[in-house]
């Protein structure tokens, strides 16, 4: 543990991937897990790992990097917190993202700037910008993250690493700082495979206190993992290589597809016709199930309020104007706005519906196959600075991770070789509840 806190120590002068570290706390836990000695049944006993600051810490500042809750101190742990207790697991700090998960590369973290792990003057990607630096950089083994339209994936992506979005349901939800609650998934970011097939095994599970959380078994995503490839029908939809999608990614994944055919898969192509309505109908629901959920924020439960304030009215407007950013606001806007009366029919309404054909898409291409395999973004790294000023250039890049989450699948992005010095992602998508699919197909192509 103290070796971990020396590295994370010299890497955050280049990185900045934690808001808050947990130095003594952490020690004193390592401290006894060396009194008791290491429990050899449990790998994951004694392993730091860092938690994205949307996932609630007891006696630990969760900010979900927003002003509005810079000095929020839970009084209870998430689901996923005392799992990873009880593992033994040693939770070293809080790692930076977009604020409340809205964005692609975690600039608008109200706190700071997270570099990329190959080139700082790149975006580590986002809203799980941190939880990627921070294992790409070697700063921890393992962190957990969020994806509600691809915040795990596209960062591990950008930063050469494995992250998984678990099928919806599989991960508890509870103490998670809900942005698009049917959409919100917590899971695992880390640099193999296997480690992160470890951690899916360690926080996955049903819980009573999250009613979406499923009941279905889990099983051990290690046991079968080196089974191989051989037989498995992998589908390519034709509409991940359209326009956009850099020849450099393209030419990645085309590498991969033909290093799983050496394996023994097949490969085909198939079309998700309705891929292109996935930006629009996301950016409609999950808007509005944000401005839902962060009604909460009204400056009088918890979290911050403003000053000199005149009447119950000044509280409200002034606490939230002055405590969520931009992007925030633009999607509260965004989001009463499609569920208005007047607007619901068009806007609401229609995407819930268009949401059910993309969902069908899958369906009719997971008769006949196994997988789904394409790239994780159309692009590798951009600048710092480079597209925070024009959100739809930004929205757009999600274009091949949102889809996953209208339809509650599972995806992971693994790392698929370089372009100018910065690592390309490939994602895999299975059918629900087929995150052992995907272990099995990563494990056999790393
Ligand atoms: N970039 C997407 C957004 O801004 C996805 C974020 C996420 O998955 N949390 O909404």
């Amino acid at each position: 543990a103290k070796e971990t806190f020396e590295t994370i120590k010299k890497r955050e002068e280049e990185i900045d991937a934690f808001i808050t570290l947990d130095e003594e706390r952490a020690m004193e836990k390592a401290r006894a897990v060396d009194a008791k000695g290491i429990d050899e049944g449990n790998v994951l006993d004694g392993i730091p790992v860092g938690i994205k600051d949307n996932i609630v810490t007891k006696g630990l500042k969760t900010t979900a990097a927003s002003k509005m809750l810079e000095n929020f101190n839970p009084i209870y742990n998430a689901t996923v917190m005392d799992k990873l207790d009880e593992r033994g697991m040693i939770t070293v700090g809080k790692l930076n993202m977009d604020e409340f998960a809205m964005g692609s590369s975690t600039e608008t973290s109200a706190f700071k700037k997270t570099k990329n792990a190959w080139d700082q003057t790149k975006v580590p990607g986002g809203s799980s910008g941190g939880s990627a630096a921070a294992v790409a950089s070697g700063e921890i083994i393992a962190a957990l993250g969020s994806d509600t339209g691809g915040s795990i994936r596209q960062p591990a992506a950008f930063n050469g690493i494995v992250g998984l979005k678990p099928t919806y349901g599989r991960v508890s939800r509870y103490g998670f700082i809900a942005f698009a609650s049917s959409m919100d998934q917590i899971g695992p970011l880390t640099r193999s495979v296997y480690d992160n097939a470890l951690m899916l095994n360690a926080i996955s599970g049903h819980d009573f206190r999250d009613f979406t959380s499923s009941s279905k078994e889990v099983p051990d995503f290690t046991k079968e993992i080196d089974e191989g490839v051989k037989g498995m029908r992998i589908a390519v939809p034709k509409e991940y290589f359209a326009e956009g999608v850099d020849a450099n990614v393209k030419q990645a994944v085309k590498d991969a597809i033909k290093k799983f055919e050496e394996l023994g898969a097949t490969v085909d192509e198939v079309s998700l016709p309705h891929t292109k309505y996935g930006v629009p109908v996301y950016y409609i629901i999950a808007s509005s199930e944000a401005s839902s959920n962060l009604q909460r924020f009204d400056g009088i439960r918890y979290g911050f309020r403003a000053e000199d304030v005149k009447n119950l009215e000044d509280v409200y407007v002034r606490s939230r104007s002055e405590g969520f950013g931009d992007e925030v606001k633009r999607r509260i806007m965004l989001g009463t706005f499609s569920l208005s009366a007047g607007t619901y029919d068009a806007f609401f309404k229609k995407a819930a519906q268009v949401r059910t054909l993309i969902c069908r898409d899958y369906e009719n291409v997971f008769e006949n196959h196994d997988l789904i395999l394409g790239p994780t973004a159309p692009t590798t790294a951009y600048g710092i600075g480079e597209k925070i000023d024009d959100p739809v250039t930004m929205y757009m890049n999600d274009i091949l991770t949102i889809p996953v989450n209208l339809a509650g699948l599972p995806g992971m992005s693994l790392p698929a070789g370089f372009s100018d010095g910065l690592p390309i992602g490939m994602q895999l998508v299975a059918p629900r509840f087929r995150e052992d699919t995907l272990y099995k197909a990563g494990f056999a192509f790393e």
